[in-house]
């Protein structure tokens, strides 16, 4: 992870947001490079999710909507994490993610250990009760412990746990609800009437305009709103680089179905089609999973969830939300806003409110998906025998910042420049490509691999004397060839779609 995050900074993927100030915890910039890669990761899937498809519309709607949409979303009152405060180093965690045991010996507890969440959390606190047991001078055989987070711990436990940011227990407060949605004032007046927030999802902004498309847009049942916007969540504890952050950009589709449909195929069909179009931007199906929630963890509205998860360098996490919410959502507004939000279904002459299948999904997490997966180091050899290393990003030319380097073999000979700038233009006004005449050539195939640039094309004395053709140098099997401008063209529309 160090090497991705190093990588991302040296390269103008991500910097720190503020960084001259000292940095802002769970804000990120992203640089020259990675604007380009989130835009083509955002472009991929608009393109597949709304304008290659019949039966989806797409939407934008605005940041901060009326404050009475999130009290019937349910936003204001349950949008919440699970916050334990140590009262000594005034440090927070969210107690889901702060875990604890008992120190059992001999069937008797003489203590408690404690860690925040990692991808060791059991080993981890194996380790902290041995050390508590031979620390105490405790005679006898230590149990296995039994992790479990701060929200399972019982009153009488609390003030026995250890704080993880002093190591001594009696500092922690029980867990209370701290609701994560960032507030503002709309208007000249700042009081509690004038208070409104930040979105925490762009989903709602779908159920609100839904009579609107409906009436607008000639959509027939069934059919999905798709948009794609920023998203802000005051996390407690943002984490793993970009993985939580409190600003973030999501793409979340409603696909609106009959009450009476299938729900469960439709449910199945789009986990099929997500991590489909996961495998086509590039992920390997080898670190994607499904993971179903349990029945006794979904909201009583919900009829299934299931997240696609990926394996981050620090360990496997939810990647891509898709959710069974039945008609809930459009229920809520129903009520709170007294505007009816029933379909009318021309074909059963029925009017109801339609179900809903919602796949939610983070830009900047399959981003950092895409440069955990794609980032390596390897030892190659040159021609003349010396090994080094280089380092590649695997990145699918679909989301590649750069899709070709345009490289003359010498930057002084004026012939192999102007042919260089010719192809550079040509290309340029179709693909985003890098002119690059600065120092040897291995040298700057290397500057390529680093940024994820699948090809390379140089213009040598060949391409200007003989046929006109130019080595392609193919990024992963770092193979070259011979190719004509009429092939490039033809393999980029092939490969960049
Ligand atoms: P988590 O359990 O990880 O907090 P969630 O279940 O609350 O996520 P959803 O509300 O389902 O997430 O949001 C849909 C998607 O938005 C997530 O699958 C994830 O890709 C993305 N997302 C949610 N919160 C964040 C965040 N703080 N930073 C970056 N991406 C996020």
């Amino acid at each position: 992870m160090d090497n991705i995050v190093a990588l991302a900074k040296r390269r103008g993927f991500i910097f720190q947001s503020s960084e001259i100030y000292g940095g802002f915890n769970g804000f990120f910039d992203y640089g020259p490079l990675g604007s380009e890669l989130k835009k083509n990761i955002r472009d991929c899937w608009w393109n597949d999710m709304v304008r290659r498809r019949d039966d989806v519309v797409g939407l934008e709607t605005s940041i901060i909507m009326h404050p009475k949409v999130w009290e019937a979303s349910g936003h204001v009152a349950g949008f919440t994490d699970p916050l334990v405060d140590c009262k000594v180093s005034k440090q927070r965690y969210r107690a889901d993610q702060l875990f604890f045991s008992a120190v059992v010996v001999e069937g008797q507890t003489v203590g408690y250990v404690s860690v925040l969440e990692s991808e060791r959390t059991a080993e981890e606190l194996q380790e902290k009760a041995e050390s508590f047991k031979r620390k105490k001078a405790v005679q006898g055989k230590l149990a296995p412990v039994i992790a479990k987070d701060m929200t399972e711990a019982q009153p009488d436990e609390i003030e026995k746990i250890p704080s993880p940011a002093t190591g001594e227990p009696g500092s922690l407060t029980p867990p209370r609800a701290f609701n994560m949605m960032f507030e503002t004032n709309v208007g000249a007046m700042r009081d509690a009437s004038s208070v409104a927030y930040l979105r925490p999802e762009t989903a709602q902004g779908m159920f609100v305009d839904f009579k609107n498309v409906v009436d607008t847009g000639r959509v027939k049942l069934p059919f999905g709103i798709a948009q794609i916007g920023k998203s802000f969540r005051n996390e407690i504890t943002p984490r793993n680089f970009i993985f939580r952050s409190r600003e973030f950009e999501q793409m979340e589709m409603e696909y609106f179905i009959a009450e009476d449909a299938d729900w469960s195929k439709c449910h199945q069909d789009w986990i099929a089609w997500c991590k489909d179009w996961l495998l086509s931007i590039g992920l390997p199906e080898s670190h994607l999973s499904l993971y179903a929630h349990p029945k006794e963890k979904l909201a009583f509205y919900s009829k299934g969830t299931v997240d696609i998860m990926f394996k981050y360098p620090f360990g496997v996490q939810e990647l891509w939300g898709i959710a069974a919410r039945g008609n809930y959502d459009l229920t809520q507004h129903a009520t709170a806003s007294g505007k009816p939000m029933e379909y009318f279904d021309e074909a059963s002459k029925k009017k109801f409110v339609p179900h809903v299948i919602e796949p939610a999904v983070g830009v900047d997490r399959i981003l950092l998906a895409v440069l955990c997966a794609g980032y390596a180091e390897e030892d190659v050899t040159d021609e003349k025998g010396n090994v080094e290393k280089r380092t590649v990003l695997r990145l699918s030319p679909r989301i590649a910042p750069v899709k070709v380097a345009v490289l003359p073999l010498l930057k002084n000979k004026e012939l192999l420049v102007a042919r260089a700038r010719e192809l550079h233009t040509k290309l340029k006004r179709k693909y985003a490509v890098f002119y690059d005449d600065g120092g040897a050539i291995g040298r700057r195939y290397r500057r390529q691999d680093e940024i994820g640039t699948p090809w390379c094309v140089t213009i040598d004395f060949d391409t200007i004397e003989k046929d006109g053709t130019f080595t392609l140098r193919e990024r992963d099997s770092m193979q070259q060839k011979r190719i004509t401008e009429a092939e490039l063209f033809a393999l980029l529309d092939e490969q960049v779609y």
